[in-house]
């Protein structure tokens, strides 16, 4: 069965299980809320140990495209979602021949193409009001020869597996260009006009298969060496017409693409304060942790009624929050490499009120690695500010 033959498939209740591709954190913030909800949780990962696989009651040990290993999961399972974007979409497919799947490989496929997902952008716009930043597909040195001079400078990003700013190059002139498509060991690449930002926004979404959506508050996110910093909820600098614009956006693009599921799509906001759509992600967003602590319904909570044909719940933040992701990092002295290892003194980020710390099961903290994340909520913004600085101070994290 296909989610597009079947939209209106009664709902799957607990205590069926519902499956996830991947086992990494977003599989394991999943997993937590799909158990709160009475389900039975199997997850698919090659990985013997990893941060989904210690909470799910079934751990399918396969590679991802291993198709004995799909047809156990789609037989299990009422319904099958995915926690990471590079998922084989064939895979996906593959699960809807036994499963309900979402979001579907046709999806998938457009989020974790950067040329897919900019040429969809582009064919969106008449409908969602916004573009996608200048670009050029870079696939061989001629592609190089007629760049023209408006996209410089740029970065240079791999068309697929890039993620935390990984597969990225800056690049001021044609021959940068040239030395950093050589450097990509020649997969295709997508060369992006370097925007002049003034901040950063991610709008998260979900889409039923009966077709109702919703789409949470816009979110500001702060990024330090390509990695998500935090995200404050409600942005200090977003206006409301920005945030509507936004809203109304991720509203149309989850429409065009007949999605179900959590979507989130990320934003620049110009220093003239026009709205770019830079990419989006076909699962819950690290963005939107802040939704399991500030929310009525977490991001979690919400895949799962979306793939289990649920009504919806509500979006409504109860707090005003910022979330600070937690990398390997703190548990090092010091910013550089070799500095003398050290526990964080979680004790004392929890005696700040209103901190929720979640950590994700990972026993080796690696710097750059995410590890966990604190949210905090506070009754107002300032509050919750105050205690990302405290923490920031107690955890060695320049704030
Ligand atoms: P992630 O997985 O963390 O979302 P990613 O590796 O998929 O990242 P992008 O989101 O495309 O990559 O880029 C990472 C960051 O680089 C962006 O959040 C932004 O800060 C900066 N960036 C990317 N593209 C541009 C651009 N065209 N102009 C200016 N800054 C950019
Ligand atoms: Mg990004």
């Amino acid at each position: 069965m296909s989610n597009s033959q079947h939209p209106f498939l009664p709902s799957a209740n607990p205590p069926t299980w519902l499956g996830v591709m991947g086992g990494g954190q977003l599989g394991r913030m999943f997993a937590h809320a799909a158990q709160a909800m009475g389900y039975k949780v199997a997850v698919l990962e090659p990985a013997a140990d990893c941060p989904a696989g210690q909470v799910a009651e079934r751990l399918v040990q396969a590679g991802y495209d291993d198709s004995a290993a799909l047809g156990q999961l789609a037989a299990l399972c009422s319904a099958v979602t995915t926690e990471f974007e590079n998922v084989p979409a064939d895979s996906m497919n593959l699960l809807a021949q036994g499963s309900f799947v979402a979001p579907a490989g046709k999806c998938v496929a457009i989020a974790q193409d950067r040329v897919l997902e900019k040429r969809f952008f582009v064919d969106c716009a008449a409908r969602s009001g916004v573009l996608p930043a200048p670009h050029k597909v870079i696939a061989s040195n001629e592609d190089i020869d007629a760049i023209d001079e408006n996209l410089l400078p740029g970065i240079l990003k791999t068309v697929r597996m890039g993620y935390d700013g990984k597969g990225q190059v800056r690049v001021k002139s044609r021959e940068d260009v040239r030395a950093a498509f050589e450097s990509m060991d020649g997969v295709t690449c997508l060369l992006e006009k370097m925007l002049p930002l003034a901040y950063e926004v991610s709008v998260l979404t979900a889409r039923g298969a009966d077709g109702e959506s919703v789409v949470y508050p816009i979110a500001e996110n702060v990024h330090r060496d390509g990695i998500l910093f935090t995200t404050t909820v409600p942005g200090p600098n977003v206006s409301a017409e920005c945030a509507n614009k936004a809203q109304d956006a991720a509203r149309a693009i989850v429409a065009e693409l007949g999605y179900v599921g959590v979507l989130c799509i990320e934003f620049f906001v110009l220093e003239d304060g026009s709205l770019v759509v830079n990419e989006m992600a076909p699962r819950p967003h690290n963005s939107g942790h802040y939704t399991i602590d500030a929310c009525v319904t977490s991001q979690f909570a919400q895949q799962v009624r979306a793939m289990a044909r649920l009504p919806l719940g509500d979006v409504r933040q109860h707090s005003p929050a910022v979330m600070l992701n937690i990398l390997g990092d703190v548990w090092f002295e010091g910013d550089k490499d070799g500095g003398n290892p050290r526990e964080p003194a979680w004790d004392r980020v929890l005696a700040l009120p209103g901190a929720f710390l979640h950590l994700y099961g990972k026993d080796d903290p690696r710097r750059g690695r995410k590890m966990g994340h604190v949210t905090f909520v506070a009754p107002t913004l300032d509050g919750a500010q105050e205690q990302l600085r405290a923490a920031c101070a107690i955890l060695g994290i320049a704030a």
